[in-house]
């Protein structure tokens, strides 16, 4: 078995302008660079489909996905908050995206593949049940835990967030669900603030201040979530990869390197060793600095294909 490798080009024509740090380029630079690589020849590369209408009313109302098609413009650019726009192909693109995170499930759950990475955007962790924010409009890792739950015989998905931001869109909808427990790690104070400090037995967060640097972080993300995960025994885990925590992303101020993500890939892969039969789904969720995330996701990717 091997680490399926989920990416469409349609997830490139989603161009929310020529200076959005949430580009196009994030991924043709991760796909050029694996080009380069032996790696490119060990991955499973799946074109994924779109996600169906039922399974986005799994986790989004209705009157939430209207609303995102009657905002969609057929030219040009709508700004749904302000920094997340829309154009004529992004939900096409959101769709492929997330179709790509719930179809990584099914591969690893039928033992298709050992694991998985979905290359795919817009990200997904900032969305929440009716509200599009920070780049995402669908919500990618709480639709791949739900359809784990939903569709296979488990009751048990850990949903991990590394991302420099909070997945305040996830919390959103997780909180509180039993079936799953989500930790995230998160520079504070810092977007999104919205959820910092929503309460839930089901949600261990990780405020982390800016400037913390390798051996800080790796202590405490350990002592926050080691123990709660290894008493909840997930039979999934869900990886939000956000690497914009890199030292040299424009975005956040954490001093993380790329062997911090090497690290915390390793762990989450032990983690579902031990517990899920090595079943882990990963989705990229931020990086915006094109270097650190090239590095950061092939370290991601070798670590997955070595499991
Ligand atoms: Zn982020």
């Amino acid at each position: 078995m091997t680490t399926a490798f989920y990416s469409h080009d349609d997830c490139m024509k989603h161009d929310m302008g020529p200076d959005h740090p949430e580009s196009p380029e994030r991924i043709s630079r991760i796909l050029a660079r694996l080009a380069d690589t032996r790696l490119a020849q060990e991955l499973q590369w799946i074109r994924p489909d779109e996600i169906t209408r039922e399974q986005l009313l799994t986790v989004h109302p209705e009157s939430y996905l209207r609303q995102l098609e009657e905002l969609q413009p057929t030219h040009g650019r709508v700004f749904t908050d302000e920094e997340t726009a829309m154009t004529p192909t992004t939900l096409r693109a959101a769709r492929l995206a997330a179709g790509a995170c719930v179809q990584a499930v099914d591969r690893v759950m039928t033992g298709a593949s050992r694991n998985a990475f979905a290359c795919v955007r817009p990200p997904g962790h900032h969305a929440e049940r009716a509200r599009s924010m920070g780049f995402c409009f669908y919500n990618n890792p709480a639709l791949a835990a739900l359809h784990a739950l939903t569709n296979y015989d488990i009751d048990r998905v850990a949903i991990i967030d590394f991302d420099v931001h909070q997945g305040n869109g996830t919390v959103d909808i997780v909180g509180g669900d039993q079936r799953m427990l989500m930790c995230s790690s998160f520079q504070h104070p810092f977007f999104p603030h919205s959820h910092v400090y929503r309460q839930a037995g089901n949600i261990i967060n990780v405020p982390i201040e800016a400037g913390c640097g390798s051996e800080d972080y790796r202590k405490q993300v350990m002592d926050a979530w080691q123990e709660p995960l290894r008493a909840f025994r997930p039979q999934l885990v869900v990886v939000s990869a956000g690497f914009d925590g890199h030292r040299l992303d424009p975005m956040g101020e954490l001093n993380l390197e790329t062997d911090d993500f090497r690290w915390i890939t390793q762990w989450l892969v032990d983690l579902a060793a031990e517990y899920a039969g090595g079943r882990l789904v990963s989705m990229l969720e931020g990086g915006y600095h094109m270097e650190a995330l090239c590095d950061s996701v092939i370290a991601h990717l070798e670590v997955l294909t070595a499991a």
